[in-house]
Parts: structure tokens; C-alpha cells; sequence
């Protein structure tokens, strides 16, 4: 699965040079050009690597930043600021940015950054995800249930990294597609069904089912669910 990064910025030749430059070294890259729908965006979806500028309509980045680690979210904040004095930067690092960059910066810049803190969420991930009696190692890649390990295959492996990201929340083919795949759901492959059903006999090898089929709006996965 690759980085997915949120950028939040209301300077547009800003931010289409950054998301430009982003796409083109790899990373999976998303917009929001104003305070709320940066929140909207960074609470109710999953990243990897926050940019966040600090003057932006409607909200503005260090309320939001304060906001996102009150709420208890550690994804890496790389916080952008017009202001090289020292006292902002304090500031803004003092409201839980893991690094900052003052603008004018130039790309390479940014990109070092961006990699610096990918990396860092990488070794802090290398924990275990668990649910019931399912367990992920996100460094080693181990898969256990009830003790016993499972064979997955990379998709099948980050499919189920996603569904125990978000238990018992209703997770939508379009945002399964776009978490797993890096794409847009063209409403009628049906991938992500082979993928489901083959992730769902391997776990229920060792237990019962845990993904459960909402007709016409996805999966949720957990247990004491009801479809
Ligand atoms: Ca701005």
C-alpha cells in the first residue's frame, strides 16, 4: 500500500506544486483546500503523513493540529508556516507538529521531510493491530488467529489491516478500493469480493466469521455484528 499523504493548504500554486511533485515520487495524495474539509478529511480517513499550513480559512492549521493530538491521533503533522520566528515555531511544534518547513521551501526539501516522517510512522506502526482473536505484527507482517498464523497474500494482508483499523464501522466498496487499491471503484469488478471471500475461509479456518456483508453498502468487519 503506498503513503498516503493529506495536504492541507489553501494556496493553490502551492499546492498543486506539492501534490504534483508527491504523485510523481509515488505517494498517494490528497487535497483539502480550506480548514474544515482538512479536518473533515483527516478525522473520518486514514493517513500516513499530515502537511498542514498554518493560516487557512475556516480553521486554521494550529487549532487543527491541537484538535487532531487532543483526540489522541499521533500520524506525523508536518506543520507549514509563511513565519521563520522562532517563537511559531515553537508554537506550532508545541501543538504536537512532528517537524516544520517555512515557505518559500523548495521541493527536495519538502520530499526529504515527507520521507523522514513516513519512515518514522513505519517503525511506529511496528506494533500489533488486534481484534477478538486476530492479531497483525505491522513490521513483521505476521497474521495470527487464535494463535494459529495465517498465509495471506499482500492485498489480502492490507485488506485486513483496513477492516481492523475501523471494527464495527460500515466501510463502503469506494473507500475499500481506494485504501487497498490506490483506486477508484468503477462499480462493477468485482475484485474485492474474490479478495474478501478468500481472506474470509482463511479466518474462518480458526473461528467464526468476522467480515460481514451489508448488502448494497459494504463490509464491516468485527464480531457482535449484525447484517
Ligand atoms: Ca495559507
Amino acid at each position: 500500500m503506498s503513503v498516503r499523504v493529506l495536504v492541507v493548504e489553501d494556496e493553490t500554486e502551492i499546492a498543486d506544486f506539492v501534490v504534483r511533485g508527491l504523485r510523481e515520487e509515488g505517494f498517494t495524495v490528497e487535497h483539502a483546500a480550506d480548514g474544515l474539509s482538512g479536518w473533515h478529511r483527516l478525522t473520518t480517513e486514514t493517513w500516513d503523513v499530515v502537511l498542514l499550513d498554518w493560516w487557512l480559512p475556516e480553521l486554521d492549521g494550529l487549532t487543527i493540529l491541537q484538535r487532531y493530538r487532543k483526540g489522541g491521533n499521533r500520524t506525523p503533522v508536518l506543520f507549514l508556516t509563511a513565519r521563520d520566528a522562532v517563537s511559531d515555531r515553537v508554537r506550532g511544534l508545541d501543538g504536537g507538529a512532528d517537524d516544520y518547513l517555512c515557505k518559500p521551501f523548495a521541493f527536495e526539501e519538502l520530499l526529504a521531510r515527507v520521507r523522514s516522517l513516513s519512515r518514522r510512522q513505519d517503525g511506529r506502526t511496528g506494533t500489533l493491530l488486534s481484534h477478538a482473536d486476530v492479531q497483525i505484527d505491522l513490521a513483521t507482517h505476521r497474521t495470527e488467529r487464535a494463535g494459529k498464523k495465517l498465509e495471506l497474500t499482500a492485498k489480502e494482508q492490507a485488506l485486513l489491516v483496513f477492516f481492523m483499523r475501523y471494527p464495527g464501522d460500515v466501510l463502503t466498496r469506494t473507500r475499500i478500493y481506494e485504501h487497498v487499491w490506490d483506486e477508484r471503484y468503477d462499480g462493477v469488478s468485482n475484485t474485492l469480493e474474490v479478495h474478501v471471500k478468500e481472506l474470509r475461509r482463511k479466518l474462518e479456518v480458526h473461528g467464526p466469521r468476522l467480515i460481514q456483508t451489508l448488502r448494497g453498502r459494504g463490509y464491516v468487519f468485527g464480531t457482535n455484528v449484525t447484517g
